[in-house]
């Protein structure tokens, strides 16, 4: 079997990593940082703050063990996690506050108390939800969408015909309209488009199927942090034979008549007969293939949002906050007004709070919390980031303060701050959009790049920037739809 490349050791590279070598490939992943895990990072500040650095929400648990069990591994001997309940608290500009709680029926029940809301029209629309999920996640999430052959299968001509009704040519917001009359839970529910970098007020109705992940099938911690995944998968892939190699990023990846012969790295020349590059498909592109005529169309397509990220010590414990909160704007339209046709940080910001020393009590001293604290925001595009990270910051201490009734800023210990461009730098995506292209028009998931090349025989594409998307799980998916090709 040919030797495959890996470029990047995001959780995609990762994946695919253990998926080729369980294949029996020999696989060389080349990573340009100090270590794994790309935007899956974690990073310890002074003090003794733990954070995660990017991902903080975790559904779909399975695919992870799947990698395990592949192989034939108990998955449980490296990595566990739990089902959160409660899964958020929200906090709503006007004062309310409403708790996700896992249970479908709790959670109704506490909307009908606290916004008055009937329960059953909660339900009604999380079944709903759950039904689109199921509906078309088979099709447009686990397979290629760009080989003819999956074109003839009977489930995926269902699911096509299905996609009309299912919301192609209404948004996100106006089907949470429709569905309720109260704004905030509107608010609540057009959040999910966030999930992966979109605009509530442009995507399609279809992606109402997002709030199924959560509430349905569940959110899940993972012991010890989001980081746990990226850590006991490189294990998993270190005992399978691959070779990880650090600070040695990929320059070029070499062709000839047609094919991949290998890459050229900052250390050396290596012969291979499968590459397949994690790095985002932007610079894959314009830096690695610069030769190759590039796929303008798919590369120009919309940018999903970025974030602004506050790692902050806190010198207190908040117990009102759990792992997940969201402390919601006044006006949901201006802020993605501002991100996606500005190209700018509203001045009154959603934000969000990941806190998981409540969970894992070594990420923060006693007494002590870590908050990841996130807005989002457009993606770089040279914004003056150093005046909207100053002036986001108060918008933030004053959001979170109002809300919790303290000062928040006086408890700051210790402080790291991760922007757009920060974002880029590290992990090479293009203007630091957290997931590749957005979901803004209803062809985007058909417009995402294919998992392989129509060029170039041996190359192929996984991760965020490609089909099926961003987040973990659809990352997961993309290594492995990519194996299935390759194995094909
Ligand atoms: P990436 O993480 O993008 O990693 C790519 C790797 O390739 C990097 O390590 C980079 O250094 C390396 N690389 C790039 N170029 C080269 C080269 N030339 N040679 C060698 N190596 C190279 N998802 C969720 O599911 N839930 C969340 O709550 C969530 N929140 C997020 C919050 C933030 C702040 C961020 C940043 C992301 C979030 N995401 C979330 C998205 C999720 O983190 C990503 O979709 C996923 O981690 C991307 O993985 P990837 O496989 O695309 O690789």
């Amino acid at each position: 079997k040919p030797a495959a490349a890996i470029i990047g050791a995001g959780i995609g590279g990762i994946a695919t990593a253990v998926r080729l070598a369980a294949q029996g490939h020999r696989v060389t992943v080349f990573e340009a940082q100090e270590s794994f895990g790309g935007k899956m990072h974690q990073l310890e500040l002074p003090g003794g703050y733990r954070f995660d650095g990017g991902p903080s929400l975790f559904t779909l648990p399975q695919l992870v063990d799947e990698l395990f069990e592949l192989v034939g591994r108990n998955p449980q001997d490296y990595f566990r996690y739990q089902r959160l309940d409660p899964i958020t608290q929200y906090f709503f500009a006007d004062g309310t506050r409403l708790t996700a709680w896992a249970d479908e029926n709790r959670f109704a029940q506490e909307v009908e108390q606290k916004l008055g809301v009937p329960a059953k029209d909660v339900v009604q629309f999380l079944r709903r939800s759950g039904q689109a999920y199921e509906a078309t996640a088979g099709t447009f999430l686990q397979k290629s969408l760009h080989k003819a052959a999956t074109y003839l299968s009977p489930e995926v001509l269902k699911a096509l015909s299905a996609l009309p009704q299912l919301g192609l040519t209404s948004t996100m917001h106006q089907r949470h309209a429709a569905a309720f009359s109260d704004p905030r839970l509107v608010q609540l529910f057009d959040r999910f488009a966030t999930y992966n970098g979109s605009d509530p007020y442009q995507a399609p109705a279809t992606l109402s199927l997002i709030p199924h992940l959560e509430h349905g099938l569940g959110a899940y911690y993972p012991e010890g942090g989001i980081y746990a995944i990226a850590q006991s998968l490189v294990r998993l892939a270190e005992e399978l034979g691959v070779q990880f190699r650090y600070q040695e990023p990929v320059l070029e990846i070499l062709t000839a008549a047609g094919r991949v012969t290998g890459v050229r790295t900052s250390q050396d020349v290596y012969d291979f007969g499968l590459v397949v590059s994690n790095m985002d498909v932007v610079p894959t592109y314009r830096h690695l293939l610069p030769r190759q005529p590039a796929p303008e169309r798919t590369l120009s397509q919309p940018r999903s949002s970025s974030a602004l990220i506050f790692y902050w010590g806190i010198a207190r414990r908040f117990p009102e906050l759990g792992v997940h909160n969201i402390f919601f704007s006044q006006d949901y339209r201006r802020e993605f007004e501002a991100i996606f046709r500005e190209k700018t940080i509203a001045d009154d910001p959603t934000v969000y709070v990941n806190i998981t020393s409540g969970h894992t009590p070594t990420d923060a001293p006693p007494g002590h919390e870590n908050w990841f604290v996130m807005v989002n925001v457009p993606h770089d595009q040279g914004q003056d980031w150093a005046a909207l990270v100053q002036r986001t910051r108060q918008a933030v201490l004053h959001r979170v303060s109002q809300a919790l009734g303290t000062e928040v800023g006086a408890l700051i210990r210790a402080e790291h701050i991760w922007d757009p461009p920060g974002i880029a730098a590290r992990t090479s995506s293009f203007g630091g959009a957290l997931y590749g292209s957005s979901s803004n028009n209803s062809l985007a998931a058909f417009l995402r790049h294919p998992n392989f090349s129509g060029q170039l025989e041996g190359l192929y594409f996984c991760g965020g920037s490609v089909h099926p998307g961003g987040g973990i799980p659809l990352c997961l998916l993309s290594a492995r739809i990519v194996s299935d090709l390759i194995k094909k």
